[in-house]
């Protein structure tokens, strides 16, 4: 590891100033993600700013809804009764994820930030757009059995690995940030990660030094709590990252379907919500036919590369499942 820095902010805003004051610098959270990047070589902080003493630690209700701390932990989130009661969704996703020991160190802040696990991106000996823009990308004509099948560039080619944000987007979450100079904004969760296009080196729409605060679920997306399910399909059950999964959420009247969120996760750069699969399933009868129709339209764009062909036909027969389990039917 490379020598660097340590910095431990006393607040919000001395921490985003003293990552924003120096452009190698970053916040360390539960440091699941970034140390083990920096042992690798692939992240080279030079200053590296601890924000685990700083006060962002609370799930609170508020008027707007729940407001779920930065740095609260992802064992934390996902074991709250609120968010099991209301937001079953985001606790089936969260567990679904790493490991035990992993969700007690993992915040939700970090987790959002989580970089792509693309095996070239890991390897410093091979060339990575993401990693070190202009060089190239070792994954487009190398092995891509984990990569992208949807919005991927030829510049990069990787996916967004994490388990919580698909749930996220499912559920209309907002990130709210305190920004560089003193304020904060709100970053409705479909803007915050980004598609590659010509630019994989950023993940994500967050500024240079802009601080997570919290992760807030609207009122209104509790009504999905009834009929919502997560399924995430891997290689073994436990820690392992998904080759697709699939956030479904469904608000029933009788048997006819009023609203539908369909999120597939680790089929391209960012969490992928389907308004093609949501289109086919509003107001018609919650079946099977239904949600198969559903699927095709969900991977209908796809773009399989060599060796992930098996994502289009892995991935439609995800959303079947996930819609079925949702709608109470399997
Ligand atoms: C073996 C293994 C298996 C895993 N399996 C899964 C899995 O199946 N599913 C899954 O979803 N995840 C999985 N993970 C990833 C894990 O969930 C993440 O490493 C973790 O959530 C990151 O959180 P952290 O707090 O440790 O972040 P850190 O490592 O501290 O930070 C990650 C990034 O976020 C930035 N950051 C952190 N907090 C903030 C903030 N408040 N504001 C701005 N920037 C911030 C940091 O600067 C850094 O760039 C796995 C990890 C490992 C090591
Ligand atoms: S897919 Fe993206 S992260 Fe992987 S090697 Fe290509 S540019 Fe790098």
């Amino acid at each position: 590891m490379r020598p660097f820095e340590y910095v431990r902010a006393a607040d919000a805003a001395s921490a985003a100033a003293a990552v924003a004051s120096v452009p190698g610098a970053k916040f360390l959270a539960g440091g699941s993600n970034l140390v083990d990047l920096m042992k690798e070589d692939v992240e080279r902080p030079t200053r590296v700013v601890d924000i685990r003493q700083l006060p962002l630690r609370q799930i609170q209700r508020t008027r707007a809804g729940l407001s779920l701390g930065a740095l609260a932990t992802n064992t934390e989130t996902a074991n709250h009764p609120v968010i099991r009661e209301n937001y079953p969704l985001l606790t089936q996703a969260i567990v679904a994820g790493a490991s035990g020991q992993l969700r007690n160190m993992a915040t939700n802040g970090g987790n959002l930030l989580q970089r792509t696990r693309c095996n070239y991106f890991y390897d410093t000996a091979t060339p990575c757009n993401k990693r070190e823009p202009g060089t190239g990308c070792g994954a487009r004509e190398g092995l891509n059995k984990i990569h992208a099948v949807l919005g991927w560039s030829e510049a990069c080619v990787a996916t967004y690995p994490g388990d919580m944000a698909n749930a996220l987007y499912a559920l209309d979450a907002n990130v709210r940030v305190h920004t560089t100079d003193g304020r904060e904004r709100l970053i409705p969760i479909a803007d915050f990660h980004r598609l590659p296009g010509d630019t994989p080196q950023r993940d994500n729409n967050l500024e240079h030094g802009e601080l997570i605060l919290a992760i807030e679920l609207p009122v209104s997306a509790a009504e999905f709590a009834r009929n919502s399910h997560y399924l995430k399909v891997r290689d073994r059950t436990s820690y392992a990252f998904a080759m697709v999964s699939v956030a479904a959420a469904l608000q029933l009247d009788g048997g006819t379907i009023r609203q539908a969120r369909v999120v597939l996760g680790s089929v391209a750069h960012k969490p992928w919500r389907s308004a093609e699969a949501e289109a086919e399933l509003v107001g018609r009868r919650a079946t099977e036919d239904t949600f198969r129709q559903a699927a095709a339209a969900a991977l209908r764009d796809a773009r399989p590369l060599a060796h992930n062909a098996y994502k289009v036909e892995l991935g439609q027969r995800s959303v079947v499942r996930a819609l079925m389990r949702a709608a109470k039917l399997a």
